[in-house]
């Protein structure tokens, strides 16, 4: 499998048996067997479009920073969309970036040329791909606000348009969840606002994440989604569940809706702890906590 796609792609962007911990944020995850990390968006194409006629699994990611990785990692092809496609060009009050830019970069960004609507991503540790695709948000903002169009790539390796629509955002969700579509960049509409005054507010977005979240230990945010007029947070906390622990991963001390791990923790830990927490709060809430955090890799 190597030697085929080094045909077709430089060698120094083809990883083998490349731990996945590396690039999750919870320092979780086994071996991907292949891992692409493309520097331009025909070198996406052809790495998909080979594992697709070759028949090899292939798993696209981000940032890693929503994803609990198994041990036994991920069989096939790991694209990483990330360093390398992250161009942006700013037209007026829009932008176009690529997939791969850090929403950090990419809202320091939008600051600097004083536009506003992405204060909310500020602290939010992924790539704009990773949001777009989880319609991440924070703060009364989330990404279905701000987003006009994406390009993406389809399963035959053409390059196609999707509006905000079509899109179709939920909460924490889009059709481009478990597609194989692959996002590649990302047309913003934002709107003209003071340099110093979107700054400030990402200053206390800044703060306020620092004094609630365990931002010093690696995790993958907050665990499960929000069951409709309930927080998760302080229901875990009411069952006692603050620093409740197996193997290496732990309740957070911090902020109950977090799992961190507090040293070499391993997915199965991860797991065994969701189960625990969902068991609990269906016996004395009667609510089925379902996960936000996506699970990839061989069972
Ligand atoms: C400390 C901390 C705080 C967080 N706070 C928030 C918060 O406030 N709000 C919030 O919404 N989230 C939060 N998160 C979760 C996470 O940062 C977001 O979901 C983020 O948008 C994920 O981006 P990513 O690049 O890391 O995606 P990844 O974790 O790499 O991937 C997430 C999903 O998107 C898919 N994907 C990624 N890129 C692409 C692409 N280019 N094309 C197709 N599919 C793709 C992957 O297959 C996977 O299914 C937090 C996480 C941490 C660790």
């Amino acid at each position: 499998m190597y030697k085929e796609l080094l045909k077709i792609l430089p060698a120094e962007i083809i990883k083998f048996n490349e731990p996945m911990r590396e690039h999750t944020s919870f320092k979780i995850g086994g071996p991907v067997d292949l891992m692409v990390l493309p520097q331009n968006t025909e070198e996406v194409i052809k790495a998909a479009v080979w594992c697709r006629r070759n028949d090899v699994p292939l798993f696209i990611f981000g940032l890693g920073s929503n994803l609990l990785v198994r041990e036994k990692g991920i069989r096939g092809v790991a694209v990483k969309i990330g360093h390398g496609l992250d161009k942006v060009v700013i037209n007026g009050h829009e932008i176009t970036a690529e997939a791969g830019i850090s929403l950090a970069d990419l809202s320091l960004t939008a600051a600097e040329n004083g536009l506003r609507g992405l204060e909310f991503a500020e602290g939010i540790p992924g790539s704009l791909g990773g949001a777009v695709v989880m319609n991440a948000g924070a703060y009364q903002g989330e990404m279905k606000n701000i987003v006009a169009e994406v390009t993406v790539i389809d399963a035959e390796g053409n390059l196609k348009s999707l509006s905000n629509r079509e899109l179709n955002f939920g909460y924490r969700r889009t059709i481009l969840q478990n597609s194989p579509l692959i996002l590649i960049s990302v047309l913003l509409q934002l709107e003209p606002g003071h340099r110093e005054d979107i700054k400030n507010r990402m200053a206390g977005f800044r703060q306020q994440r620092q004094q609630k979240q365990p931002l010093e230990l690696p995790s993958a945010g907050s665990v499960f989604r929000r069951p409709e007029g309930f927080y998760v947070g302080p229901m875990l906390e009411q069952l006692g569940l603050k620093g409740f622990t197996i193997g290496g991963a732990q309740v957070s001390e911090k902020h109950a809706g977090f799992i961190v791990n507090i040293g070499n923790a391993t997915a199965d830990d991860v797991l065994k702890l969701i189960t625990h927490i969902q068991g609990l709060v269906k016996q004395k809430f009667d609510i089925d906590l379902q996960t936000e955090i996506l699970v990839a890799g061989e069972e």
